[in-house]
């Protein structure tokens, strides 16, 4: 069976791991984020010997996906050291020299979700991460959905719930939805770690409020079929039907669909993948970048 290489590039860590075309991950293994020149050095070792027929890459951005453009596969205007203008396809290709898939992290999870997990089967989903940011991918109509460059969809403008006094913590827009729901939003508005907040606390109707109004925005310009919630704040599964509860209460009744007026639980769901939707994700566009060369 043919082997592919995939990388899941994140803020503080990379993730690299080999697997097959029916999205078993074989291994991985974890490089932290420092430089590129570093990092990327690592994981180009790490591959080297494993015989791979393409890579696939998830990375925080923003980054450049479009391919007729001449930075394509590079990071662009990241506020994270070193990496602004670093050119993560080129040098892959360069040092390998087989083909690359290349994404953001969260379009890569919305495709192994769709290839793999919770939205196998359908033609669209979309998959939200809240963690250290707030980001989400999609695919409509079988592809991932790209534009001007691609959707940044942790950053749109929510209504603020009334009792919150928190500004927000975005540095580019104080408030928006990654400024006020992220998980060092929610640590700073309290003054404790997320994940040491009761079940009880006053933090997860803020919390809920949030996210219920984000993904009723991306189900009315998107109608995505399945909406998926990753990240590490989302292991607060109590979340699930805040947000389910919040979502219907916002759309009002207004779209209507046997998956939100009967079957909400299973419209918004956990990664089918759990925490591996990411590298999974990865190691699907390495199958497709592999695919889009034997056309
Ligand atoms: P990243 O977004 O950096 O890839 P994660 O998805 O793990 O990583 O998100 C990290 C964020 O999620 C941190 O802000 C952390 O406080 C928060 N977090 C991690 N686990 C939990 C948990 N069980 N409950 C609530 N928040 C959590
Ligand atoms: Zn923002």
């Amino acid at each position: 069976m043919k082997i592919y290489g995939a990388i899941e590039g994140g803020g503080t860590k990379f993730v690299c791991g080999i697997g097959t075309e029916d999205g078993t991950i074989q291994e991985t293994v974890t490089i932290p984020t420092t430089t590129p020149e570093e990092t990327m050095s690592k994981a180009m070792a790490y591959f080297a010997d494993k015989g791979v027929e393409a890579i696939g890459i998830g990375t925080f951005g923003p980054v450049d996906v479009n391919v007729d453009s001449p930075t394509y596969g590079s990071v662009t205007s990241t506020p994270k050291p070193y990496w602004s203008g670093y050119d993560i396809v080129g040098y892959v290709k360069r040092v390998l020299n087989v083909p690359v898939g290349f994404d953001t992290d969260v379009n890569a999870a919305a495709l192994g979700e769709l290839l793999w997990g919770a939205a196998e089967g359908l033609r669209s989903c979309l998959y939200m991460t809240v963690g250290t940011g707030i980001g989400a991918g999609a695919v409509a109509e079988g592809k991932l959905v790209h534009g001007l460059t691609h959707p940044e969809m942790g950053h749109i403008i929510v209504r603020r719930h009334p009792e919150d006094r928190y500004e927000g913590k975005c540095p580019f827009h104080g408030d928006c939805l990654e400024g006020l729901a992220a998980g060092p939003a929610v640590e700073a508005r309290w003054g404790v770690k997320a994940s040491e907040l009761g079940v009880d606390h006053a933090a997860w109707r803020f919390q809920s409020y949030y996210i219920a109004q984000a993904l009723v925005n991306y189900i009315l310009i998107l109608s995505p079929e399945k909406l998926i919630l990753g990240g590490g704040v989302m292991h607060q599964s109590h979340l699930f039907p805040l947000i389910r509860m919040q979502v219907k209460e916002l759309l009002k009744g207004y779209v209507h669909h046997p998956a939100l007026d009967q079957e909400i639980e299973s419209y918004i769901v956990k990664p089918g993948l759990g925490d591996k939707a990411g590298i999974s994700g990865a190691l699907a566009l390495a199958v497709k970048a592999a695919e889009a060369l034997e056309v």
